[in-house]
Formats: structure tokens, C-alpha cells, sequence
């Protein structure tokens, strides 16, 4: 395990390259970020609600008012959406060259009214809360036919956002993104072949093996995955076959929390609190949902890339799995 090794990922066939042999380096995170605004100027602070639209959805305190203080997580649409709401979605092509409208929903979860409370250290029922309204919001937005795909996407600490109040970012689509189209291929294959479930495999497998798991909370598995393209990557699952997180029990939510605020504790622990990106994957909506797909989250730290990564696909990993997921699982948490 000490020289340098291609793996293949089982799910969608991409090699990586772990490479043990160079230095590892300290993994540096990416450079740090500007100042965001203070709480005085934050729009997802509490008494500035008026700074964003209204409430598309909120848990609050029994009595409060709507749109004022007394929230636990609210999500408002996006100021600056990537994707409209209204119109239909007219594809056109142009000789080979297809396009449509970008129609979507871009809206942004508020996770909790605590200006500078990182993840690691919210009440597990604040996760609860959050996952909940990620949950609720995926809910109501698949009744609209014309979008395919739920996305939920966390980022802490990276450059991109002048507000560092903790947020995440709903985004529903009218395609298939493809990194889930890899994935549902790996899926439906793998079914084709042994008719079963990969990942369930992969579960039971890693239970069995032990070596690369991080925790377990009841009905969740963290554990690193074989080929990792991201040093510390980490794979959030349920252990029962589930493709719809729409349809995730409340106690499996509560585990996922648990799960998640064990992660991000031993994470930063381990890499002195990184910048980091958290994305569900889950089954298409609609028409277009596949019972074989099982749902899960990939926590990626964002560290300095090796520079090969940009243009060709390669992923170079200086960190075995087994070797961030014993640091991470003997981390104190
Ligand atoms: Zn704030
Ligand atoms: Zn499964
Ligand atoms: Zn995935």
C-alpha cells in the first residue's frame, strides 16, 4: 500500500491515481478567503429578514411572525439565481448544437440564525432541521414536471460567497446532471449483471472490511470509498437501499445528523477545519427516478489541487483511504 497505485471506481469506472509516494504534502487548504459581512449587514441574519424575498419555506419558534425573528432554518430565493422559475423550456438546436432555457429553482437554505456557528457545532437537532427543510423543499418542487434533477449543495469556508453566515443552496434542474448520469449507468450495469444493488454491495462490504470506515450511526455508513478522487473524500450512506431522499424516514434523518456532525468534528480535527464542499446524490425526479440508484452524500475537503486534475479527469490522491479513515475514525470527536 506504500507505492503508488490505480484504482477503479466501482460505481463509474473512473481510475485514480493514489499516489503515497509523493510527500504528502500538507495539504494545504485553498487561500483564504476575504472577510464576509458582518452580522450588522448579513442578510440571513435575524432582524434583517427584509433583505431577502420572503420565506419559500421556514421552521419557527410557535407564534413568531413570518418573515421576522424566531426561525430555526428559512430558505428564500436566491438574489442572484443561476436559473429562472418561470417559462417553458423551448430546446432549440442550431445544426449538432442543442440548447434550452435555463429554467430552474435556485434558492438558499438559511441553516441556522447563528452568524458564525460552524456545522461541526450545531445541535444535532439543528442538522435535523436543516435536513428536514432540504427534504421538504425537494418535496414540493418535484410536483413541477418540468425539472429532472434535486440538488443540494453545501459549501463552508470556500472564496466564493461574501456572506459566511451558514447556507446551503437548492438548485432543481431540467437535466440530469453528470456526475448522477456516471453514477446511474454504474448502477443500472452493475443491477444488469448481478441484480443487485452496488452500493448496498459496497456497504456490506466495507462493513465487513472495516479498514476504510469512518463511523456508523444506526441506518448510516460513513466511510472513504476505494478510489477516491479527493484526499479525506467521504461517503455518506444510508445502509437500506433507498434511490428517493425525498421519502427518507424521520429517524433516518436524525442518524444522518448524527453521522454528519460526527464527520465534520473529526474532519476538522484531523485538517484544522478545511474548506469543504457537501453534495447529495439522489435518483432523478419524476418520470425519470430509478429505483436501482441509492442515494448517499460526498463530503469532499477542498484542498490545494496537484494541478494534473484541470483538462484531463486524472484525479492524483496523495492519501490512501485507509489511511484517512483511520485518522478521521480515531479523531476525537
Ligand atoms: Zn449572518
Ligand atoms: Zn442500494
Ligand atoms: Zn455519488
Amino acid at each position: 500500500m506504500d507505492s503508488t497505485r490505480l484504482r477503479k471506481d466501482p460505481v463509474t469506472h473512473r481510475w485514480v491515481v493514489i499516489s503515497p509516494d509523493r510527500a504528502e504534502l500538507p495539504l494545504p487548504g485553498l487561500p483564504a478567503r476575504p472577510a464576509g459581512l458582518p452580522p450588522e449587514a448579513c442578510p440571513f441574519c435575524p432582524g434583517n429578514e427584509a433583505k431577502t424575498g420572503p420565506e419559500i419555506h421556514v421552521e419557527r419558534a410557535p407564534g413568531s411572525p413570518a418573515n421576522g425573528r424566531g426561525w430555526w432554518v428559512r430558505v428564500v430565493a436566491d438574489r442572484y439565481p443561476i436559473l429562472h422559475i418561470e417559462g417553458g423550456l423551448e430546446k432549440s438546436a442550431e445544426g449538432m448544437y442543442d440548447s434550452m432555457n435555463a429554467i430552474g429553482a435556485h434558492e438558499i437554505l438559511v441553516e441556522t440564525p447563528e452568524h458564525d456557528r460552524h456545522w461541526a457545532f450545531l445541535e444535532v437537532l439543528q442538522i435535523e432541521r436543516v435536513l428536514r427543510a432540504c427534504q421538504q423543499r425537494s418535496l414540493d418542487l418535484r410536483n413541477d414536471v418540468r425539472f429532472r434533477h434535486f440538488i443540494w449543495v453545501k459549501n463552508h469556508g470556500l472564496a466564493t460567497s461574501l456572506v459566511h453566515h451558514p447556507h446551503s443552496h437548492i438548485v432543481v434542474i431540467p437535466f440530469v446532471p453528470r456526475a448522477i448520469e456516471e453514477e446511474l449507468k454504474g448502477f443500472g450495469d452493475y443491477a444488469r449483471w448481478k441484480e443487485r444493488c452496488i452500493l448496498c454491495d459496497m456497504v456490506k462490504e466495507e462493513q465487513s472490511l472495516g479498514l476504510r470506515v469512518i463511523l456508523k450511526e444506526g441506518g448510516v455508513l460513513v466511510f472513504a470509498p476505494f478510489a477516491p478522487r479527493f484526499p479525506y473524500e467521504s461517503w455518506i450512506v444510508p445502509t437500506a437501499h433507498a434511490h428517493d431522499f425525498g421519502a427518507t424516514p424521520p429517524g433516518i434523518l436524525r442518524e444522518l445528523a448524527r453521522a454528519l456532525q460526527g464527520t465534520l468534528l473529526r474532519l476538522r480535527q484531523v485538517l484544522d477545519d478545511p474548506p469543504y464542499s457537501l453534495v447529495l446524490h439522489a435518483s432523478p425526479l419524476g418520470e425519470f427516478a430509478r429505483e436501482d440508484y441509492h442515494w448517499h452524500l460526498e463530503l469532499v475537503p477542498r484542498l490545494q489541487r496537484l494541478g494534473l486534475e484541470w483538462g484531463t479527469g486524472i484525479y492524483i490522491n496523495p492519501v490512501p483511504p485507509e489511511v484517512a479513515a483511520e485518522r478521521l475514525r480515531e479523531a476525537p470527536a
